[in-house]
């Protein structure tokens, strides 16, 4: 546990920064964030959903029994400390595509409450066509990262916290007597502390639509997600690419999408905009968080993948914690699980 500094360096603002700056501000630390605004950045593209379960196999999530009530919790006191409203429970409902995937989820009902069979299986007809029932999955949760991010911003700025600048590595040497936490998303990949971590970046987009008349208290799922989105619009997605050239949005995803969203919706629709952004994934699919092994002050937290919006909340609880109280970080999600590797930068 590093005691030995006089403030705390927060590189990034996306979840991971936003959530590990609150918590060290209001534990009384001294901290300045740097943060160079980024329009597509994983966070502000994200949809948002805490979703229990996931995969073909309808799986739980990694530890969701506990993460999912605590980020449920952490969101609504952050509603009262920045009084905006973040956080909504919104349930998906999984129009099956396949007789498959209508079998797999039934199988699962009977062992996994998450899922329920809603017992009007027409009440969707009006909106949308499918072919083999839906199932529920409940509860799941939607949270405006895009609003909590910005009124973030707003509070650092006001307390003068906010650098919206660039942090260059070179800067470490004027940050001696400081910590300085990496919280930069994908672009540590090419971070000379933290590049041999086993990163898998993934590339997802979405499109953004107008739907008028579809009922905005849900997710609807099939082949593309729709969920609703900011003011009265809704966003579709997205892609799992592992092969990309760039972070900017594609052709070839959205005549996929495009296709996908005009076989399950029956009513208009009108695309106002595309968004793609890189997700900080690894191969384990594990957080990575902790001080390198050789140069100490110098600190991550990343590696949030395709579910920050539910492991940024606890994580970065847990890792401000350790830097407070020095309490232990999750071994799955230590970096000390690799100190040979980071040993050799
Ligand atoms: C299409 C899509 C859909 C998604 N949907 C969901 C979902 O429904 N639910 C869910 O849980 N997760 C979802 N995710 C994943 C989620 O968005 C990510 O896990 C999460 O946003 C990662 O947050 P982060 O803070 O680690 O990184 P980022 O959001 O990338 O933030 C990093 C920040 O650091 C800044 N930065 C980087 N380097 C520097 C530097 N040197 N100096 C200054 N600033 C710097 C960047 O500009 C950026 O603002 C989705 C992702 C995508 C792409």
């Amino acid at each position: 546990m590093q005691t030995n500094y006089e403030k705390i360096i927060i590189v990034g603002q996306g979840l991971c920064g936003t959530f590990l700056s609150m918590y060290l501000h209001l534990a009384g630390k001294e901290i300045v964030v740097y943060n160079l605004p980024k329009k597509n950045s994983s966070s502000i593209v994200t949809s948002g959903v805490i979703n229990p379960v996931t995969g073909r196999r309808i799986v739980r999530t990694w530890m969701i029994e506990e993460i999912m009530p605590f980020a449920v919790n952490t969101y609504q006191k952050v509603e009262q400390l920045l009084q905006t409203s973040i956080i909504k429970q919104c349930n998906i409902l999984d129009f099956h595509p396949t007789p498959q995937m209508k079998i797999a989820f039934d199988d699962r009902i009977n062992e996994e409450p998450f899922l329920q069979k809603p017992s009007n299986q027409n009440q969707w007809n009006e909106y949308l066509n499918y072919h083999f029932g839906f199932g529920e999955i409940n509860p799941c949760w939607q949270i405006d990262i895009q609003n909590l991010l910005q009124s973030w911003r707003e509070y650092l700025l006001t307390n003068r916290l906010l650098k919206e600048e660039y942090f260059s590595e070179e800067q470490i040497n004027l940050h001696k007597n400081n910590l300085v936490i990496y919280c930069d998303g994908a672009d540590n990949t090419t971070n000379s502390y933290f590049k041999l971590l086993p990163y898998a970046l993934n590339k997802g987009e979405a499109l953004i639509a107008e739907i008028n008349d579809l009922p905005r208290k849900n997710i609807y799922k099939q082949t593309c997600a729709i969920v609703p989105y900011k003011k009265d619009l809704w966003w579709i997605g997205s892609n799992y690419e592992w092969n990309f050239e760039n972070d900017l949005p594609s052709n070839h995803f959205r005549e996929d999408m495009e296709a996908r969203l005009k076989s399950f919706l029956k009513i208009p629709y009108k695309i106002v905009e595309h968004i793609a952004a890189i997700r900080p994934a690894n191969i384990e699919r594990r957080p990575f968080i902790g001080f390198h092994p050789i140069h100490q002050n110098i600190g991550i937290l990343n590696g949030m993948g395709t579910k920050g919006c539910s492991l940024a909340p606890y994580f970065a609880h847990q890792f401000s914690n350790y830097i407070v109280q020095g309490t232990a970080i999750h071994s799955m999600a230590d970096i000390k699980r690799f100190s040979g590797i980071l040993s050799k930068n």
